[in-house]
């Protein structure tokens, strides 16, 4: 009995959850494609979320924010200015690097103490620079959401309302889609219709080991 015991606590605990790092360009689907994926009943992480969310929960990153671009980084609600911010980065390639030298450790353990809370053994966590910021590295696998540029473009154009041009600004600035291709382990192509693109995704995560 005593023998039983000391196997049952010898046991080993749950093992961790296995992360998959959901991306891909401008327009490609990623969001649409993690809905899907919380549909089949898996948790997913949105980094880009979090990451508008914390600067203005954290008082810790609102002094550093403050600190680095100023004042008035947060209006008098306290509430982080998002277009002050971008025109304050948008030239300004160091500055731009220090934001993110603040914002992206704090992501990092937001999401881990969100990963702590998780059960399911796999979860997902979309994030728009997986490959950029190469934190593909930190994730079992890495699944890519892809489409025509100019399906893409379509699509934020009708989605926001912006035009071909400013579509196409964002694309410029992204890592190439053949690039990104080569880099992911998973690959959903959305170039069709959205039954298509859930079955494409059921297919895929159900057949992660
Ligand atoms: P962003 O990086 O710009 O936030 P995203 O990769 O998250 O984009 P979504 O928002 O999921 O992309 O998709 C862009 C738009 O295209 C949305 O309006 C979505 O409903 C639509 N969409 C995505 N896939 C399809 C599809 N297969 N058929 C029709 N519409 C689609």
């Amino acid at each position: 009995m005593e023998e039983l015991h000391s196997e049952i606590q010898k046991a080993d605990p749950e093992p961790a959850p296995k992360i998959i790092g959901l991306t891909g360009g401008i327009g490609s689907g990623k969001t649409t494609v993690a809905r899907f994926i919380e549909e089949f009943g898996f948790p997913v992480y949105y980094s880009d979320d979090r990451a508008k969310a914390i600067v203005n929960e954290s008082e810790d990153l609102k002094t550093k924010i403050k600190a680095l671009l100023g004042n008035e980084a947060y209006d008098e609600n306290s509430m982080y200015d998002r277009k002050f911010v971008a025109e304050k980065v948008f030239s300004n390639k160091e500055l731009l690097h220090e934001l993110n030298e603040i914002i992206h450790p704090a992501v990092k353990v937001d999401f881990e103490e969100w990963l702590k809370k998780q059960t399911k053994y796999l979860v997902f966590k979309e994030t728009a620079l997986l490959f950029e910021l190469r934190l593909n590295r930190q994730c079992y696998k890495s699944l890519l959401v892809t489409a025509e540029d100019n399906i893409r473009a379509k699509r934020v154009m009708d989605r926001d309302g912006k035009t071909y041009r400013e579509v196409e600004a964002v694309m410029e600035k992204q890592m190439p889609e053949k690039d990104k291709i080569k880099l992911a382990d998973c690959i959903i192509y959305n170039n069709t219709n959205l039954d298509d693109l859930k079955e494409q995704t059921e297919q895929i995560i159900f057949s992660i080991e």
